[in-house]
């Protein structure tokens, strides 16, 4: 037996609790080992019944006295009073109640020994719990794992109750090479805690050793983590980019040029990033600043560098409005420079398609002929029927990143009723693969059969939502189009009616290169393998994309070759080629060739994910990438989701910023911030009003949107107000903004979609209604839209909610605008998680560390592990070659590396 070994495969545990395991994702031997307790509850001995409430919950131990069953009205509540077991006469008897659970009145009975956990609360002469976590005790040989010891406790499971957990896993533990379950920790790093850790976190002697056993696999997890991010980093050192050298003339114009000086920070970042640029590794840093410290200034004075040194730049932005709002920025301090700017958005383009920078290489042929195909060489696996079911073991329950942005996707589409297409149905489905490739998706290999058709897809975005987040198409809607798309048109060759395709399944998605590599194989080969075509025979219904895309060496081409490639074609574009191209996401998936692209800045970080990144990255030569947040990011955080990143970051405000006066108000305090406001407009400054989205349903979120602004635009009457949200058409939005930047527009009554970047110094006044439903930072990040300018500005929390919790929170942006304290306050409030959505990291998910508990371990494990890479890069060493494996496994996981 070994960690992999599936449980299935132990004899001993039955098929219903196999079942209720799998529901858990707990599938193997190490899945349940490392299916970790939530708390112990020390059960060696009980404390005495309290006389009065518990702050927090307790662990008690009785006996059940009586028990009964009430019902009031609709409700039925179940009661056992509990006495404490040799109780003295002063001790009060404890009351256990649950609500409408019917089948804990099978459970408990009297005369039972019950553990009970949960919070003391005094209800006139009573003490009761409501609710609370229990255990019957039952005297068997069992007894031992369950009490008179620090008893593990295990996250809520249905249909599998903590005592048949326990056991199993106790079980298990006995017979488990557990030792190898033990992440190898380098010497600074291991504590003696070593031996017999999983052990040790389930079934502990003692609270101490508990604690330093889980101090010890978190530092596991956490170096596992860090190692992969440490070889990332590495790995990026050591591939070949180019040095952007230049006079740095272009720059210094600029900067010249620009009505302010560099705050000190600023100059010191652009310093950093200026060495960078000329170091041929490639360039990967972070530059983080609060919200108005002036970000875009410092990358226009980068990108002025790369285009300098005779390169291309791009800038990226999140959202339409943004990338609007910069084109139109460095349109204004780069044309009298002669600089070409060019716009590139999914919706707009202010040229002509397509820019040189993205040009497509020649159309791939439909029918190539895949040239190694037939050539003797046997298959490990095929397509067979058998494959195509079998490949129902990934079901969707297993897979929590089902729909996960650039994941590829083998799948396949049988026809109805097994239809044999004709040929020139099969060039139609053919034809339909490829008419969404590089439009709604990236096709790897396609091969139509004469009744299914095999395809490897990466979804490509479709939108932005409101947030600016990138919106994918989902799969869903891919197979329809494809589908639909053919279906009428083979029904038509065909003079046939009816349905053409089966409902839709598709195999899996790929978990890595070789795996797609394996997969690329079985589609390509398919026709020769399944016999369908004769050796050495052509099949014009296979394609791929061209050879090399598949093939691409894992290793940059030496850099002679690039730069003369690089050399070449820029001497083919003729003088109308932009020197930097605007745009949102959109520029990260048109086409895919990169030629000439030299420093890509990425603005607003926040909103992209790594994956994207390293899409941009894997092209060669590695251009250099600057990436931009104004949300701060706790310290613990930086190290793990920008852990493969340099950071620079502006520290200092520009000089001669107005001050920001940030108030709570209740409801009915709105008609004096009205009243403010009003004046304020007098005075010619503008004003943001923002509401959160009502309803997720378009209709009635347009229609609440418009409500919204009917009533403002009565109270602010005579001023001008207008309504921008999310569903405004986007020419629309443009022309919206346009008019609120030239002062013509008074008001903007407006969702989310003004949150990042958007730059008005104007605009003083911002009033958030029912701020509780946002978060902090998404608030700061709102906030930071005003005080740009040298007038004092307000910024008006608008909340009927009393509770503490959201007073708490709100007044924290009260008490300071500092970006750092905010995150660092929003962190404390929401807990681990979501903060910044992890999960889009692609790093290894933690089943215990807690980055803020933890966050010591971390910078321990980091410097552990950026040392060991740094003295020995290879883990040649003897002693280091067990790290390898922790490095290795990184493949299997991030599929960003996939493309
Ligand atoms: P962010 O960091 O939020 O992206 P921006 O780059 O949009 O900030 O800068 C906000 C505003 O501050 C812009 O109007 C910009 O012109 C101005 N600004 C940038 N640097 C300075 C500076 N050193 N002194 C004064 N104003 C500056
Ligand atoms: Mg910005």
């Amino acid at each position: 037996m070994d960690l992999d070994t599936s449980l299935e495969e132990l004899s001993w545990i039955p098929r219903p609790r196999i079942l209720a395991l799998r529901r858990l994702a707990l599938e193997t031997v190490g899945d349940l080992l490392r299916h970790y307790p939530r708390r112990h509850e020390d059960r060696r001995e009980f404390r005495g019944f309290p006389r009065e409430e518990t702050i927090g919950p307790v662990c008690l131990c009785g006996e059940v006295a009586k028990t009964r069953l009430m019902r009031f009205g609709g409700r039925k509540i179940f009661e056992a009073v509990l006495e404490e077991s040799g109780a003295n006469a002063l001790s009060q008897p404890l009351t256990c109640r649950w609500f409408n659970l019917h089948y804990i009145q099978k459970m408990i009975a009297t005369g039972q020994q019950l553990v009970v956990f949960g919070r003391v609360k005094r209800k006139g002469p009573r003490l009761l719990i409501d609710h609370p976590e229990f255990e019957v005790i039952e005297d068997d040989e069992e007894i031992l794992i369950h009490f008179r010891r620090i008893t593990p406790i295990y996250p809520a499971t249905e249909g599998l109750s903590q005592r048949v957990l326990r056991a199993l896993i106790f079980r298990l533990l006995e017979q488990a090479p557990v030792a190898s379950a033990d992440v190898p920790l380098p010497a600074s790093l291991r504590d003696g805690e070593d031996e017999n850790a999983l052990r040790k976190i389930h079934f502990p002697q003692n609270n101490e050793q508990l604690r330093k056993v889980r101090d010890h696999l978190v530092l596991g997890e956490f170096f596992r983590m860090q190692m992969q991010i440490a070889a990332a980093r590495a790995e990026n050192s050591a591939r070949v980019g180019c040095r952007h050298q230049s006079r740095g003339s272009l720059a210094e114009q600029f900067i010249a040029a620009l009505p302010f000086a560099f705050t000190s920070a600023q100059q010191r970042v652009f310093n950093e990033i200026k060495l960078d640029l000329q170091l041929a590794s490639p360039m990967n840093r972070l530059l983080q600043g609060d919200v108005g410290s002036g970000k875009t200034v410092v990358a226009i004075a980068a990108m002025l560098l790369a285009v300098e040194s005779g390169a291309q730049a791009a800038l990226m932005a999140p959202t339409q409005i943004l990338a609007e709002q910069h084109y139109a920025v460095l349109r204004n301090w780069l044309d009298p420079l002669g600089i070409r700017v060019a716009l590139r958005t999914g919706t707009r383009q202010e040229d002509n398609a397509p820019l040189p920078l993205f040009a497509r290489g020649a159309e791939t042929p439909g029918s190539t002929r895949v040239s190694h195909v037939g050539d003797g060489v046997t298959l490990s696996r095929t397509f067979s029927e058998d494959e195509e079911t079998s490949g129902a073991q990934y079901s969707k329950g297993r897979l929590p990143h089902f729909e996960k942005p650039w994941a590829i996707y083998a799948v396949t589409i049988g026809t109805k009723k097994r239809r044999c297409l004709s040929p020139k149905a099969r060039t139609i489905a053919l034809d339909a693969l490829r008419y969404f490739h590089s439009k709604r998706y990236e096709l790897f290999a396609a091969c139509v059969m004469p009744d299914h058709v095999h395809f490897l897809i990466q979804p490509w975005p479709k939108e932005n939502d409101d947030a600016g987040d990138v919106v994918f198409w989902s799969l869903k809607e891919l197979l329809h189009s494809i589908k639909s798309y053919s279906a009428h048109a083979i029904n038509k060759t065909e003079r046939e009616g009816g349905g053409v395709w089966e409902k839709e399944r598709f195999d899996r998605y790929i978990r890595s290169q070789p795996d797609l590599i394996e997969k690329f194989d079985c589609i390509l080969r398919s026709p020769w393998d399944s016999g369908v075509a004769k050796p050495g025979e052509d099949y014009p219904w296979v394609w791929a994309q061209k050879d090399e895309v598949r093939r691409e060496s894992p290793f940059p081409r030496d850099a002679e070759t690039s730069t003369r490639d690089a050399r070449a074609t820029r001497n083919e574009e003729d003088k109308h080629t932009p020197n930097i191209i605007v745009g949102t996401h959109a520029l990260l998936y048109e086409g895919v060739n990169f030629t000439n692209l030299g420093l890509a800045v990425i603005d607003e970080q926040h909103k992209f994910g790594v994956a994207q990144r390293a899409k941009l990255t894997s092209r060669e030569p590695v251009p250099d990438v600057l990436v931009m947040t104004a949300t701060p990011i706790p310290r613990t955080l930086t190290m793990t989701i920008y852990g493969d990143l340099e950071i620079s970051t502006i520290d200092e405000m520009p000089r001669g910023r107005g001050e920001i006066i940030t108030h709570l108000l209740t409801g009915d305090q709105l008609g004096e911030a009205i009243a403010l406001l009003r004046e304020q407009l007098s005075d010619g400054r503008q004003a943001y009003i923002i509401y959160p989205l009502i309803d997720e349903s378009e209709k009635l979120e347009a229609k609440a949107a418009a409500k919204e602004f009917e009533i403002w635009q009565e109270r602010l009457r005579p001023f001008r107000c207008e309504l921008l949200h999310g569903r405004v058409a986007s020419p629309d939005k443009q022309s919206i903004m346009q008019r609120f930047r030239s002062g013509e527009t008074k008001a903007l009554i407006s969702t989310t979609v003004i949150e990042v970047g958007v730059d008005i110094p104007n605009a003083t006044i911002m009033l958030i209604e029912n701020a509780e439903r946002f978060g902090l930072s998404q608030l700061h990040q709102l906030r930071g839209r005003i005080g740009r300018g040298a007038h004092t500005s307000h910024c008006w929390l608008v909340s009927s909610d009393k509770s503490t919790e959201t007073i708490t929170k709100l007044s924290v942006l009260e008490k300071t605008t500092n970006g750092f304290e905010i995150a660092e306050a929003d962190w404390e409030l929401r807990g681990p998680g979501d903060l910044l959505g992890t999960a889009q990291s692609g790093l290894p998910e933690l089943k215990l560390g807690d980055l803020r508990r933890d966050a010591g371990l971390m910078r321990k494990a980091r410097q552990a592990a950026l040392e060991l890479l740094e003295n020995d890069p290879g883990l040649d060493c003897p002693e280091n070659q067990r790290f390898r494996d922790l490095i290795v496994e990184r493949q299997g996981q991030t599929f960003s590396q996939v493309s």
